[in-house]
């Protein structure tokens, strides 16, 4: 018999046809496979028990970068083949295909690079049909090697034949290279002058040990590296970068190097390992190997494991670093990830003491992912390399979309069909290069995606950089939603939901429908229809943008609205980047009610009450204040709430309106009564479970809307996800919280580019 296999997904570039051909030939079928638009088409032919057996293997044994999305099978007329064969690609094989990320090395090759008898023995380009760079390296479609940055070395006979070779790993590995062919590594001075070593590792190695600042180019742009027990070391990287607190990210040799530094779950261990390899969110071992400058006042460390060959080689057992190592991304402040050589060699001039290079070139620029494990898996909270181009499966489709995202944190998304194609971290479009880095992504997606969009959806806000590049796409169909509707349909379209929800969107900004910043909102959604059903009180932001960036003036406006700014001379010692002069003034103003722009957003509550505790008075990266407070909190969940107002907007009517003054009266009273900052810290996250818990029994009451859909920056806190979580689901609601895309603005264009589908659906 003889039986037609039409297979889509994730199939051509990862060594899916090979597979095929070894199946087949294992199972004695003759026949053929071929890669076309759609995905990849088998027809096997032989005895009926054969033919069966490869329908049953086919999705457990496929290669472990392919992704079957589905299998249709059909039973065809005999065609007498009795050998198996790869037959030519279609012509045009574009459209549908999808194109892999980047892959950690494999277990095959890392055997290799440190086998002393294979020809790769320490060759930090070794990569197969299983690992290595994808999505960094290709320019154009079809994926194949004269369309990638490997075009520019030619294969040895020896890597041809592999290449050749469908009994091989490296049979079409569009990458494949050796000393004999590939690209070569060079170690360059400040200066960016080569510096002659036989073994360039080894010379690297060496002036790590010495407490050297490292350029190492890796597969999506270049890292900083330095060794992370040497707290001067350490510091003057932050100097240099002009990286107050924010926290590096450190890489080890093997699990058991993260488990000295960091204590980790089975589940943790698991995406630490896995093929994207990720940097995983831990908390950190108090006394371990890496020094506190690494991540300030931080009870969290960012942590992965090597990815690429020459992570391997320079953290390898024998001749290698032997301890952590902060990786972090080389950019001077928050611009975009440096990527090519030369680039490297101007903008990191003066923060790196030398270069460790290599001549393959990256295409395009991806940081590193991060992900912590929360509620009990793993989610996302900077989604790049290793994800990206994988698809997030929308539950339904449309023309093509292309949605810009938020202002920080920015990624943009594209749509086709039901894909939606969500980018690499771009960052803060504040500052130009970023800005022009986000049309270097859209323009190079919409090429490897083979993409004209035709809607272009933007946030409300008029002044975010990806807003005004919308505007000026006069060529597309212009559609705008606002930011929270947008995070809460971000959440459904990743669960593949359609069906109207309860929304908790709660993040620190986004433009709101009246005159306020919103932040801190229950939403009633259903598709493109959005309501608010309650929202925190929108508290006044004493100096506008500066109060982002300094808390306590958030907590001197917690203050006013509590009626109890005549506690200020007794905060203000608790509040050391506070000038007491100015701190008088805005108290003034506030109480002749000034028109400060009023936000919320439940960041800015979280700011406030970090201040009132004297655990952070600035911020010096977004977020801050409010995970301080998260880890300095005694949590535990029968901690009793603060009281808390709800009142109507209006009499009798909606929105809801939460009023924290009660709550900030008795948390200081609490603090007077002996309180520590910890205890008092609990009690405010166990008085907004309580209250968000509270809201959305409510809005169930009003709506019979049993599904609550989770949104924004604040569910990154693990306190609020975990509890919010558990104690809805035992109330009888059904909670969707954010895992494949961030909860942050990261992952605002996703919802965008569905709220663009279901606006033209
Ligand atoms: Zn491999
Ligand atoms: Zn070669
Ligand atoms: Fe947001």
């Amino acid at each position: 018999m003889r039986r037609r296999f039409e297979v889509a997904g994730i199939v051509q570039g990862v060594g899916f046809r090979p597979f095929v051909y070894r199946l087949a030939t294992r199972l004695g079928l003759g026949g053929h496979v071929f890669n076309h638009e759609a995905g990849v088409t088998i027809e096997v032919e032989g005895d009926a028990a054969a033919v069966d057996a490869f329908a049953a293997a086919l999705r457990p044994e496929a290669p472990p970068l392919s992704r079957i999305d589905e299998v249709r099978a059909v039973d065809v007329a005999d065609a007498g083949e009795r050998a198996f064969r790869i037959a030519p690609s279609a012509a045009h094989a574009r459209a549908a295909t999808l194109i892999s990320p980047d892959v950690a090395v494999c277990d095959d090759c890392r055997r290799e690079l440190f086998d002393p008898a294979d020809r790769r023995h320490r060759y930090p380009f070794i990569n197969c049909v299983n690992c290595g760079p994808r999505y960094t390296i290709i320019a154009d479609l079809p994926y194949d090697r004269p369309k990638t940055t490997m075009r520019a070395f030619t294969m040895c006979p020896a890597c041809q034949a592999e290449y050749d070779d469908p009994r091989t790993r490296r049979f079409h590995a569009q990458p494949n290279a050796c000393p004999a062919c590939g690209p070569r590594l060079a170690l360059e001075d400040a200066a960016g002058r080569p510096l002659p070593a036989a073994d360039p590792v080894a010379a690297a190695v060496a002036r790590l040990v010495a407490g050297a600042i490292l350029a190492v180019k890796g597969l999506g742009g270049f890292h900083l590296a330095c060794d992370a027990a040497l707290a001067a070391v350490v510091a003057e990287l932050r100097r240099r970068k002009h990286r107050d607190e924010k926290p590096f990210a450190v890489m080890v040799r093997d699990l058991e190097a993260v488990a000295a530094l960091a204590a980790v779950s089975d589940a943790e261990a698991r995406l630490l390992t896995s093929p994207e390899r990720p940097i995983v969110l831990l908390a950190r071992r108090a006394g371990g190997p890496s020094c506190d400058e690494v991540a300030p006042g931080n009870r969290r460390v960012g942590v992965m494991l090597p990815y690429t060959p020459l992570h391997h080689l320079l953290l390898a057992d024998a001749g290698g670093f032997p301890g952590p190592l902060v990786m972090t991304s080389a950019n001077p402040s928050d611009e975009p990830i440096v990527r090519d050589n030369d680039e490297a060699r101007w903008r990191l001039r003066g923060i790196a003491d030398a270069f460790l290079v290599h001549d393959r070139d990256i295409l395009v620029r991806a940081d590193d992912s991060v992900l912590h494990v929360a509620a009990g898996m793993p989610r996302q909270v900077r989604r790049s390399r290793g994800f990206v181009p994988v698809p997030v499966r929308l539950p339904r489709g449309g023309p093509p979309v292309l949605a810009v995202g938020g202002e920080l944190k920015n990624t943009i998304c594209l749509t086709r069909g039901r894909d939606a194609f969500l980018s690499q971290h771009i960052g803060d479009l504040e500052n130009a290069p970023t800005a022009a880095f986000l049309e270097e992504i859209a323009a190079h997606l919409q090429r490897v995606l083979d993409l004209r969009p035709e809607v272009v959806v933007h946030d409300l806000h008029p002044d975010y950089h990806a807003t005004r590049y919308a505007l000026h796409r006069t060529d597309l169909t212009r559609l705008a939603v606002q930011h929270h509707h947008a995070h809460v349909l971000a959440c459904l379209a990743e669960h593949g939901r359609e069906a109207p929800c309860i929304g908790l969107a709660l993040d620190g900004t986004g433009y709101g429908l009246d005159d306020t910043i919103w932040g801190g909102e229950v939403l009633v959604v259903d598709g493109t229809a959005m309501q608010r059903a309650a929202h925190f009180r929108a508290l006044p932001l004493p100096g506008g943008e500066q109060a982002i960036r300094e808390p306590w003036r958030m907590a001197l406006a917690l203050l006013h609205v509590a009626g109890a700014a005549d506690r200020l001379e007794q905060l203000l010692p608790r509040w050391p980047h506070a000038e007491a002069r100015t701190a008088r003034t805005l108290r003034d103003l506030l109480a002749r009610a000034h028109p400060f722009p009023r936000s919320s957003g439940l960041g800015r509550l979280f700011d406030a009450v970090a201040a009132l505790l004297g655990i952070r008075d600035l911020a010096t990266f977004e977020g801050q204040a409010a995970m301080a407070l998260e880890q300095a909190a005694a949590w535990d969940p029968a901690v009793p709430p603060y009281p808390i107002d709800l009142v109507p907007a209006a009499p009798g009517g909606t929105p809801l309106v939460v009023d924290p003054a009660a709550m900030a009266r008795a948390l200081l009273d609490d603090l007077d009564a002996g309180a520590t900052p910890a205890r008092a810290a609990a009690r405010f996250h166990a008085t907004i479970v309580a209250t968000l818990v509270t809201l959305a029994q409510r809005t169930r009451a009003d709506t019979s809307l049993r599904l609550v859909a989770l949104g924004g920056g604040v569910f990154q806190n693990r306190i609020l996800l975990e509890t919010i979580s558990a104690r809805l689901t035992a109330d009888g609601f059904e909670v969707l919280a954010p895992a494949q895309v961030p909860a942050n603005d990261g992952g605002l264009a996703l919802g965008q580019a569905y709220f663009a589908l279901l606006s033209l659906g």
